[in-house]
C-alpha cells in the first residue's frame, strides 16, 4: 500500500518534471493571491461644516475629520490595503494632498479608481477586513450600511470592526480615528499549456 503510494507520488513527480513518458502534462492555471496592509488616522474637526463619513456612509450630527478629502478613514485605508497588495505604491501617491482635484474628493471615488488600477493589472479583490479604533461614534448601528457601501464598490465583502481605544492616547481622548485595514487579492498567472514528454 505505502509502496503503491509512493509510486503514485513519483509518477505525478515526473509528469510535472517533464521525465519520461509521453503524457500530455496540462499545467494548470494558478492563482496568484497577495496580502496587502493599510493604515489611516485623521483628527477631528473644530470646523462644524465638516461632515463625518466612514465608509461612505455620513455620521449626521457628529464631528467630521480634518482632511484634503472627505477624510474617510475607513475609505482610505481600504485603498491603501489594496494598494500595497498590488504593488502599485500607497494612496498618498495617487491622491497628494497637495492636488486641487482630490480637495473635498468623495473617497468611494478613490475606492473605486483604486480598484480600475487594479483590474488593470488583471487583479480582482478577494476581501476586505478592517478594525476602526474610536470612541466615538457609536459604529454598530451603521456598520451593516458601511459594509454594504465598500462591497459594492470593491466588488467583494468587505468587513468592519469597531473597536474602543479604553480612553488610552489621542484616540482614546476622542482626538480622532484610526483604521486598519488587510486586503487580499488575487490573479490568475500563468496559461494552461499541455506538453509532451
Ligand atoms: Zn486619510
Amino acid at each position: 500500500m505505502v509502496s503503491r503510494i509512493a509510486s503514485n507520488r513519483w509518477a505525478t513527480a515526473k509528469r510535472y518534471l517533464g521525465l519520461g513518458g509521453s503524457e500530455q502534462v496540462d499545467v494548470a492555471r494558478r492563482s496568484e493571491m497577495r496580502v496587502g496592509q493599510g493604515f489611516d488616522v485623521h483628527r477631528f474637526s473644530d470646523d462644524p461644516t465638516r461632515v463625518l463619513v466612514l465608509g461612505g456612509v455620513v455620521f449626521e450630527g457628529e464631528r467630521g475629520l480634518v482632511g484634503h478629502s472627505d477624510a474617510d478613514v475607513i475609505s482610505h485605508a481600504c485603498a491603501d490595503a489594496l494598494l500595497g497588495a498590488a504593488g502599485l505604491g500607497d494612496i498618498g501617491m495617487h491622491f497628494p494632498d497637495t492636488d486641487p482635484r482630490w480637495k473635498g474628493a468623495d473617497s468611494l471615488a478613490l475606492l473605486r479608481h483604486v480598484r480600475s488600477l487594479l483590474a488593470a493589472d488583471g487583479w480582482t479583490v478577494n476581501n476586505i477586513d478592517s478594525a476602526v479604533i474610536c470612541e466615538a461614534p457609536k459604529l454598530a448601528p451603521r456598520r451593516d450600511a458601511i459594509q454594504q457601501t465598500l462591497s459594492d464598490v470593491v466588488g467583494a465583502p468587505v468587513t468592519i470592526k469597531g473597536n474602543r481605544a479604553e480612553q488610552l492616547g489621542a484616540i482614546g481622548r476622542t482626538e480622532g480615528i484610526v483604521c486598519f485595514a488587510t486586503a487580499l487579492i488575487q490573479r490568475e498567472s500563468g496559461t494552461t499549456e499541455s506538453r509532451t514528454t
